[in-house]
């Protein structure tokens, strides 16, 4: 109180403590002089209640003490007091319990972002913006703790095979991804539990096939086509659409426009997914397998060779394993993660695109980049140039007299074909020929390089030519006879 309002022999409030999650204390004095420069003499006519031991900042004065203090010390005339203590220590009671209320619920999220729940619902939200390296490392640790017994494994289950599958997503969607039921039974609509199942699929495939006996899994290794559905190339769509709206690009690995003989999926899948890339099993014999087949030994997934999945699409379907069903997805959690993008993007009915959702897409790219360095592979092969060389004015039912024109020889009976041909057509084969082998050798490297043949070039010089060609491409590009010569129907 200021001094003017104080009057001597009057009783007033005495601040001895003030505690900060309760009512203030305060002792009753009487003024006795009042001494100038802001002080006053007072007696204490009751200390007030008995100060709390220890406690910080208190002022415990005696009965009838005497004291000089300053005035600011007086916070109002004693009749007042009793008011004045309950209504601070209200609203000290209310700012605790705000606070109190407030740190519960950051403990609870806090707590919450490692439950484990199958019937949670699909949050409408996972991008964060607050992150805390520390507390990220440590939480994903928790996770990797909880994925053992979550999708039931044994105690041979190590924290080193199961931490690198957990890397990538945000803390919460590996969470929900966790969730999920280990025996695939679907969660109920609208859950995480029914969310996330391809995703959490490939983790544990990604676990298995990336330990160190693998090359034989329990579970396949999900070949694309098995995989990949419509949603997948809309979600990809939509994500180029969204960078394409905000004015930028993002681009894809090249992939050249597969020939019309190309199985009629895999020629809309390949503009969108036909970099992607697949391991190949390790194997002596002319068959293509995936790492996991139960037929071949082979290196781990991610040690095993990989192609470019459009480079597959243009295989024979003879040439692909049919135990396994032929090569399979090398960059599982990049996939996972992936997979985990697009569903929750469909199940919240393909509205907005979160940023971890565009993360996982790039990050797929990424990995397919990063393959592709490891193998010293290009942007643009030669067996590339030659798909996309051949692949314009393809001779089609033109292709088949050519074909048998250039591939008979004496252990054939494509001789005797080309002989009940009549002359026109004979001379129309040749010309196909010629002028299809010249193509091919125009997309050649220059270290490879062939003369055109002439418009005089006989069937003898070209069927030397096709021999010389099939010989030195037969490694590089599939069904070279069917870029060719196109051969519709052929089986
Ligand atoms: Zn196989």
């Amino acid at each position: 109180m200021k001094q003017a309002d104080l009057g001597i022999g009057s009783d007033y409030a005495f601040l001895t403590y003030q505690p900060y999650d309760g009512a203030p204390l305060a002792a009753r004095v009487r003024i006795v002089s009042i001494d100038g420069q802001g002080k006053v003499t007072v007696r204490v006519m009751d200390p007030g209640p008995k100060l709390p031991k220890n406690a910080w900042g208190a002022r415990p004065v005696k009965q009838n003490e005497q004291q000089q203090i300053t005035t600011r010390k007086i916070v109002c005339p004693w009749d007042e007091w009793a008011d004045r203590s309950a209504a601070i220590g209200a609203e000290n009671e209310r700012k605790i319990a705000e606070r109190r209320t407030r740190y519960d619920d950051f403990e609870r999220r806090l707590a919450d972002r490692l439950v484990l729940d199958p019937e949670r619902v699909l949050p409408t939200e996972y991008d964060e913006d607050y992150f805390s390296p520390d507390t990220d490392a440590e939480e994903r640790t928790a996770l990797s703790q909880q994925y053992i017994p979550a999708r039931g494994l044994g105690p041979y289950a190590t924290l080193e095979e199961i931490r690198p599958l957990l890397v990538d997503l945000p803390v919460p969607v590996l969470r929900d991804v966790l969730a999920t039921d280990a025996r695939r039974r679907p969660g109920r609509a609208g859950t995480v539990a029914a969310t996330f199942l391809r995703a959490a699929e490939l983790l544990e495939v990604s676990r298995i096939a990336s330990m160190r006996h693998a090359g034989r899994t329990s579970q396949e290794i999900p070949r694309p086509e098995r995989l990949l559905d419509d949603r997948d190339i809309a979600f990809v769509n939509a994500v180029r659409d969204q960078i394409a709206a905000a004015g930028g690009e993002l681009l894809l690995p090249p992939v050249p426009v597969l020939p019309d003989w190309v199985d009629e999926d895999d020629r809309t899948t390949a503009p969108v997914f036909g970099w992607l890339r697949l391991a190949v099993a390790d194997t002596s014999g002319r068959l293509l397998h995936s790492p996991g087949c139960r037929s071949v030994r082979s290196y781990p997934v991610q040690l095993a060779d990989h192609v470019p999945w459009w480079l597959v699409m243009l295989e024979h379907p003879r040439q692909l394993c049919a135990i396994c069903g032929g090569p399979a997805v090398r960059d599982l959690v990049a996939m996972a993660g992936f997979v985990a993008a697009v569903d929750v993007w469909h199940a919240r009915g393909c509205d907005k695109i979160e940023r971890w959702q565009q993360t996982a897409l790039q990050r797929l790219l990424s990995a397919t980049a990063l393959a592709r360095a490891e193998a010293q592979e290009p942007d643009i092969t030669l067996a590339w140039r030659i798909v996309a060389a051949l692949r314009e004015n393809s001779p089609g039912e033109r292709g088949w007299a050519a074909y048998t024109l250039v591939a008979a020889n004496g252990w054939n009976r494509l001789e005797q074909e080309i002989e009940k041909l009549p002359q026109a057509q004979r001379e129309e084969a040749r010309v196909v020929a010629r002028d299809r082998l010249n193509v091919l050798g125009a997309a050649l490297p220059t270290s490879h390089h062939t003369p055109p043949l002439p418009e005089t070039a006989d069937v003898h010089m070209i069927r030397q030519r096709y021999q010389h060609l099939k010989d030195l491409l037969q490694d590089t590009a599939p069904q070279l006879d069917r870029l060719l010569f196109t051969l519709p129907g052929a089986r």
